[in-house]
């Protein structure tokens, strides 16, 4: 059996919802489970009502309304009285839970899991009609999460025994499960969201769950690019990329698919594979468990806005324990960390800016030299062993280098899939777009 999982945009309207149903029709003999996302916007909606004061509650509450009514209104003649049931009780009960005067982070869940509850229910009443036999499973009832509400984490043992124990009969009935994404429950059945942009990794956790054969996720993109192709007109689509690659661009700023989305499905070997509704025919991109290339770079990256901090102290000469203590510091703030570079008395550190990063920095000076500098950027080359191609740090350097471009400092992946430099925030784009140039379409 397969996962295929639709994004919001997916399920925004008739016109991509008949392409659900006949790409689901087309994978039928591999028994597809389907996950999908809240309708395009209204998770963003949903979250605007949490907030919204009396004057615009109700403005806001009428567009979740809309998007729904108006969806069915163009895929039907006339509206379902089953489905228009259903979705009038949710638009209920999510009114008592944004109306409340005040909202736990749990409270949120439960406002927040109605958009893909409507949005599943939709999906399957018109497979169904559609000829395709179909029912909506709610992920409330098969993942089985922590207490982190907002941003839960899925426990496996407990979520493949109720996944299996749930699907796999429908499946035997020749049932296509329509489920939930972004959701799941604690063990007492409280509903946990896995975070923005979580259906990804709804899927990939199913695909877990059930050992499926590929995690399919359709979105509005071919796939993976060597660069982002709205930067660099010449970018190309990787066929191919191993996990770890992939798990390097997806933490490097490449904003495919939510960053968990690749674990579940790592850990259980599945590949999982991109691919655009609007392009059905293209074969996407696969994310599998091993290159099929080494030695190549596979696609460039990168990440604007970031900080700089040097750290310099006299006392790091011979001294030990002296890294750790940094290091404890950031932990102790919460701060994280991207890049590291070590030399006897100094370390650099790369970081996003931060809430407590202030206080962490307050606390390094007190035994060390401190400079702060912002307005930085990192470029990471990303390739199985990229960094055994001949040449390539001098390559690096030739090219930026022609640009006036100067090096901060340059990062090598412990796992030699990664090259990172560090350079003006000002730079990337002509950094990014004079590497992928030279080095992915020439060498
Ligand atoms: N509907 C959720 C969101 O907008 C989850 C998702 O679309 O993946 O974040
Ligand atoms: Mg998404």
């Amino acid at each position: 059996m397969i996962v295929a999982k639709f994004g919001g945009k997916s399920v925004g309207s008739a016109k991509s919802v008949e392409t659900i149903c006949r790409i689901v029709k087309s994978e039928i003999k591999k028994n597809p489970v389907i996950v999908v996302s809240a309708v395009s916007q209204v998770t963003n909606m949903l979250v605007a009502l949490a907030d919204a004061d009396f004057g615009t509650f109700d403005e806001i509450f009428n567009k979740i309304k809309a998007a729904h009514f108006d969806l069915i209104a163009s895929l039907w003649e006339i509206s379902p009285t089953e489905l228009t049931g259903y979705i009038d009780s949710c638009l209920n009960s999510l009114k008592a839970i944004a109306s409340q005067e005040s909202k736990t982070k749990a409270d949120m869940d439960s406002l927040l899991m109605h958009g893909e509850m409507m949005s599943s229910y939709i999906i399957a009443h018109y497979l169904t009609e559609s000829g395709i036999k179909s029912q909506q499973v709610l992920a409330t009832e098969l993942i089985v999460t922590d207490r982190e509400f907002g941003s839960a984490e899925f426990i496996p043992d407990l979520t493949a025994k109720k996944t299996k124990t749930i699907i796999e009969p429908l499946l035997n009935a020749g049932i296509v499960p329509v489920i939930t994404g972004f959701l799941g429950a604690t063990e007492k059945g409280e509903p946990t969201t896995l975070g923005r942009g979580g259906s990804d990794y709804s899927a990939s956790i199913i695909g877990f769950a059930l050992n499926a054969s590929e995690v399919q996720i359709w979105s509005d993109v071919d796939g993976i690019f060597s660069a982002d192709p709205r930067a660099v007109s010449k970018a190309k689509l990787i066929k191919n990329i191993s996990f770890k690659e992939a798990s390097e661009l997806a933490y490097f700023g490449a904003k495919i698919l939510h960053p968990s989305t690749l674990r579940p499905a790592m850990k259980a070997g599945i590949p999982v594979r991109v691919m655009n509704t609007m392009n059905p025919k293209n074969s996407g991109t696969t994310i599998q468990k091993d290159s099929l290339s080494v030695n190549e770079i596979k696609a460039i990256t990168s990440k604007k806005n970031i900080k700089l901090i040097n750290l310099y102290s006299a006392d790091m000469l011979f001294g030990k324990g002296f890294l750790a203590r940094i290091f404890a510091i950031f932990s102790k703030h919460n701060v994280s960390i991207d890049l590291v570079s070590v030399s006897e008395v100094s370390v650099s550190v790369t970081m996003d800016n931060q809430d407590n990063l202030k206080l962490a920095l307050q606390e390094l000076s007190e035994f060390t030299s401190v400079a702060n500098l912002p307005d930085f950027g990192i470029v990471s080359l990303v390739g199985d062993r990229i960094v055994k191609i001949p040449h390539i740090m001098k390559n690096i350097f030739t090219i930026l280098d022609a640009q006036k471009i100067g090096v901060k400092m340059i990062s090598l992946g412990a796992t030699d899939i990664n090259i990172s430099v560090v350079i003006e925030s000002s730079k990337i784009e002509t950094a990014v777009e004079s590497l992928h140039n030279e080095l992915l379409l020439k060498l």
